[in-house]
């Protein structure tokens, strides 16, 4: 089929689709979570005391014995049988943002030849996947070459259904023979683990005695576009680099703002619909759904959970919401800016941190106690945000997120904090020491709880900060909308960690000097601000204004590119945050560098290469068919005594050179391999490669407006944005 008969015919096909049939939901009581093997289904499968073991497991992280995970093993095989499954898989996060999974069979024979099911505790616990495929940043280059997988019992085990069967999908770490974290699973329950220390601290000073494992918690909202697969088969670029690498902008954009809130499309919904049955039967949360922004944009937002739990979950809804997708005519584009000049993706990451027993500490709270625990806790995200701002920045940065970041429709590339005006006051008022010590005891005790019984979710929301406040909790911002939640939550669970280290050793001091707590917490507090005041921010931060206050007078980085960005793993403060609170150790950090330096690169030249192959064999043979048409229609009314303006021809012959100058002048770029130094390779991707791809793009795109609609060959903007 040639080019544009494959456009046209998507178009056909769409336009006489017939709706895709899917079952009728069942009651969300009877499918909620059915396809978990949660603590209920342990509960009514296992001993007591099994259960008993197992619960203390998922709950406070306390380790297996041999004997138990057998049992647990034995339960969990039965109730899979029971449901089909024949097979379980370890599933696992490696580095890239993907989920990787092993299969094997239950089956094993016996002596005789039988075939029976075999599921042990150590075939539960431990699986050996080929691991050499999986980016390690050279860990195991050395003899050691495999990896492994270890359940995690904090995550629940799920059955995955397809066309192919069912299997028991057992969420695991991978790490590596000699010990070190290949995933973001472990850095995550480290993190956790390393705040949990640090918050116990602070909390034990602060005269709590009864005091529940800290837990991290995240709620993720995830953004995505949906294009008709018959579109999508007609564009490699879709296909390949999840982008549109051409397209001119579409005659009606997202100017209208009509998309956003409004109503759905039944197409659309249908598939809502039928992904949220499938999320719920996994025992994930789906909550809302909505439109976004920009046309064929819409949003899932599942309830939050638990960190870890809400990590995988999230994963899992990425597979589910891409496979549906497939099943209802469609692609689902998780890139962070698939279309240019309409709004991009994101994927807010709600955290925050607290326990059974003292509840979100990152809610305000009732009494003047609990709003002294609070301000130790949110000055300690103050802290994390100011110290760690780059570290913050390189966890969201990737080729795809570049294209968003600092554009006016998402944070800057700089980070801040948005604390909302009534905590921003309290805040500055404690930096500039109005509420000190002549505020004796009870009053200043009456002052802070009065400021601080604000409303739950302040009306001045502020959507162009990178890092807010949203009333119990704090929303990170640029965070991708390909990304896996797990990279920004062991960040802020570590940052956190290292302040709350840092409020625990001074409060220490402070209440060894002094014994009135109040003015002992605000004492720590007026020395963090003062050090650490300058990351707080309430303005408008797309504006050009603090663009270059955040810069010249806060002294904050903005940080425009990943290249600029990923260094960040590489300064001596980060090193030493991940060292001292045991979450990375050099050599993972190390690897998780280079792992991430090198998808950049590669992520860049795959798009660069396709560029190149779509300009030379789609749009330079569309552009000059149009060419010889007007040649052949010019000649035939000169042979009739009339002429044809040759403007448009000679317009449409200049774009085509000038894009095929600049086809050559990429492909010559691409040869270079001599790069000192992976920074080096990465700027020169940033620099060189993209600013090149600029120009190919900008002669194409010219292009697509004057060669006749019937020659060109990819579908254009209006028709995967519109027709649904
Ligand atoms: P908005 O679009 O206004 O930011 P949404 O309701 O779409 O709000 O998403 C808010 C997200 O924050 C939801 O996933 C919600 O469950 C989550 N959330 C609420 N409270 C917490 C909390 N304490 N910790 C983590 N996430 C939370
Ligand atoms: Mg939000």
């Amino acid at each position: 089929m040639s080019g544009n008969e494959s456009r046209l015919q998507a178009i056909y096909q769409i336009t006489n689709r017939e709706a895709t049939q899917v079952d009728k939901p069942a009651s969300l009581k009877d499918t909620w979570a059915c396809d978990v093997f949660n603590l209920a289904t342990m509960e009514e499968s296992l001993s007591k005391n099994a259960f008993k073991e197992m619960k203390k497991t998922v709950q406070n992280g306390a380790s297996l014995d041999p004997a138990t995970a057998d049992i647990v093993a034995a339960a969990m095989k039965e109730w899979a049988v029971g449901k089909g499954v024949k097979f379980y898989s370890h599933v696992f996060y490696p580095l890239t943002n993907v989920t990787a999974e092993k299969h094997d069979g239950f089956i094993i024979t016996d002596s005789s030849g039988n075939a029976i099911t075999e599921f042990t505790g150590s075939l539960l616990i431990k699986g050996e996947p080929d691991g050499s495929s999986f980016p390690n940043g050279s860990i195991r280059m050395t003899n050691a070459a495999r990896g492994y997988t270890a359940w995690d019992p904090t995550s629940p085990v799920y059955i995955k259904h397809t066309e192919n069967g069912s299997t028991l999908m057992i969420p695991s770490v991978f790490m590596s023979w000699t010990g070190e974290a290949l995933d973001k699973k472990i850095p995550l329950l480290r993190s956790n683990d390393a705040m949990n220390k640090a918050g116990n601290k602070v909390l034990s000073l602060m005269g709590e005695d009864d005091i529940a494992p800290l837990n991290s918690s995240c709620g993720a909202e995830q953004e995505y576009f949906l294009v008709d697969s018959n579109f999508a088969n007609s564009r490699p670029d879709l296909l390949l680099a999840g982008r549109t690498l051409f397209g001119a902008p579409s005659a009606k954009g997202q100017e209208f703002d009509d998309h956003y809130f409004g109503a759905i499309s039944e197409r659309v919904q249908v598939y809502m619909q039928d992904v949220e049955d499938q999320l719920y039967k996994l025992g994930i949360p789906a909550k809302t759904h909505h439109n976004e922004v920009a046309p064929g944009q819409f949003e899932i937002a599942p309830y939050f959970e638990a960190a870890n739990v809400a990590a995988d979950h999230q994963q899992l809804l990425m597979t589910t919401l891409k496979s549906t997708a497939k099943k209802h005519g469609f692609i689902c584009l998780f890139h962070e800016k698939p279309f240019a000049g309409i709004n991009g993706s994101g994927k807010h990451v709600n955290w925050s941190v607290g326990n059974s027993t003292q509840g979100n500490l990152l809610d305000p709270g009732e009494t003047p106690h609990d709003n002294l625990n609070f301000l130790l806790f949110c000055g300690a995200v103050i802290r994390g945000v100011h110290k760690f701002g780059p570290l913050l920045r390189s966890v969201v940065a990737s080729a795809g997120n570049d294209h968003r970041l600092g554009a006016n429709e998402a944070p800057p590339a700089i980070l801040s904090v948005y604390l909302g005006s009534q905590l921003e006051k309290v805040f500055e008022d404690i930096k500039d020491g109005k509420l000190t010590a002549s505020d004796v005891g009870g009053e200043m005790d009456l002052g802070l709880s009065q400021i601080l019984n604000f409303e739950r979710d302040p009306g001045d929301r502020n959507r162009t900060s990178p890092f807010a406040f949203t009333g119990n909790r704090f929303e990170f911002r640029a965070v991708g909308s390909a990304h896996s939640v797990s990279g920004p939550l062991i960040v802020m669970n570590t940052m956190l960690a290292d302040s709350l280290e840092w409020i625990a050793e001074k409060l220490e001091t402070q209440l060894a000097k002094e014994s009135d707590q109040t003015k002992a917490v605000v004492s720590v507090l007026q020395e963090l601000m003062e050090a650490h005041g300058q990351a707080v921010f309430g303005g408008d931060g797309y504006s050009s204004e603090w663009h270059k206050a955040a810069v010249e007078e806060r002294g904050l980085k903005n940080i425009p590119t990943t290249a600029d960005a990923l260094p960040a793993f590489e300064e001596d403060s980060v090193k030493e945050l991940f060292a001292s609170t045991g979450v990375l150790s050099p050599i993972e950090l190390a690897s998780r560098y280079e792992v991430y330096a090198e998808q950049y690169v590669l992520s860049i030249e795959v798009e660069a290469k396709l560029m190149i192959d779509m300009a030379k064999t789609s749009i330079y043979p569309a552009a000059t068919r149009y060419l010889s048409d007007l040649s052949m229609a010019s000649a035939g009314l000169t042979e009739m005594g009339l002429e044809l303006d040759n403007s448009v021809a000679a317009s449409v012959a200049a774009e085509t050179n000038a894009m095929m100058v600049a086809v050559v002048k990429l492909a010559t770029a691409m040869e270079k391999e001599d790069f000192a130094s992976t920074e080096e390779h990465m700027q020169y991707c940033a620099n060189e490669l993209l600013s090149l791809m600029e120009e190919v793009r900008s002669h194409a795109d010219a292009l697509e407006t004057e060669v006749a609609d019937e020659l060109w060959p990819l579908a254009k903007y209006h028709e995967m944005l519109f027709i649904k």
